[in-house]
């Protein structure tokens, strides 16, 4: 079983890219920037405002899903129960949706992966493509301990049409129900209950936080410490960042 979903890996994403990052390397390096942490660790937050800073798409695994599920499409279909569940979709599905996404005109130049890869096949599969784009890689780890994401989950909202995420007391709205960014509702995820909650931190304690490992072998690995004030994790994001060439 595990050969044939290997398999189709190879057959159905891995030899696609290879067609797409072969047309590419004339372009120069990537610039790809990984955010990994736990749900509510501000991945989102943090993903938000590099891109605007840098002008790199955000592409967040979790934004296509609820888009796909918006518009009902196959792979919202697949991914509906799992979500709903707070349990990780099928690789093979994710890998699917996320190189259609990367083999968009607008990833040429970089972007910033915001809750993908979250398994070790995805990082794998992922890092292949990464090596044939040239791209130059950093992953920052948004270090939260569970007691505060539970904490930080209660007052979350995001935006019902662009997705940009929103806290009620740490990052509140210009105006209150409204987002910011596209004038959209904001509302909260129906995965942010404290039961669905729980089966994501497991999720991400069992099947994500092994990546920290890969990536520190890699040497692509910068642990940031999310406890602090969102001005304080954007400090040390951007000192981090400040001394990576690609990033100046
Ligand atoms: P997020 O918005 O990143 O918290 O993702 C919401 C849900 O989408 C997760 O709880 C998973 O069910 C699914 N999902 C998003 N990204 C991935 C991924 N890379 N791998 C597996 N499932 C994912």
């Amino acid at each position: 079983m595990k050969l044939l979903v290997i398999l189709f890996l190879l057959v159905c994403v891995l030899v696609p890219c290879l067609a797409i990052t072969s047309s590419k390397k004339e372009a120069g390096p990537q610039t790809v920037l990984i955010l990994l942490g736990a749900p509510g660790a501000g991945k989102g937050t943090q993903a938000v405002r590099l891109s605007e800073k840098y002008g790199l798409p955000q592409i967040a695994t979790g934004d296509l899903f609820r888009e796909n599920l918006k518009n009902e499409t196959e792979i919202g279909r697949k991914a509906k129960t799992y979500m709903e569940k707070g349990e990780l979709v099928p690789d093979e599905v994710v890998l699917e949706m996320l190189f259609q996404r990367l083999s968009q005109k607008d990833c040429r130049k970089g972007y910033i992966l915001d809750g993908v890869p979250r398994t070790i096949p995805q990082a794998e599969i992922l890092q292949n493509y990464l090596t044939h784009s040239h791209a130059d890689v950093t992953v920052l780890s948004l270090e939260v301990p569970d007691s505060m994401i539970l904490e930080r989950i209660a007052g979350r909202l995001s935006c019902e049409k662009c997705g940009a995420p929103y806290h009620l007391l740490a990052s509140p709205p210009k105006k209150s129900g409204v987002c910011d960014r596209c004038n959209g509702p904001l509302i909260q995820r129906k995965d942010d209950t404290p039961e669905v909650i729980g089966e994501r931190l497991k999720a991400f304690h069992l099947q994500t936080e092994p990546l920290k490992e890969y990536y520190q072998k890699k040497g692509h690995l910068v642990m940031i410490d999310g406890t602090v004030s969102k001005q304080e994790t954007i400090a040390q994001i951007d000192k981090v960042l400040s001394t990576t060439p690609l990033f100046n």
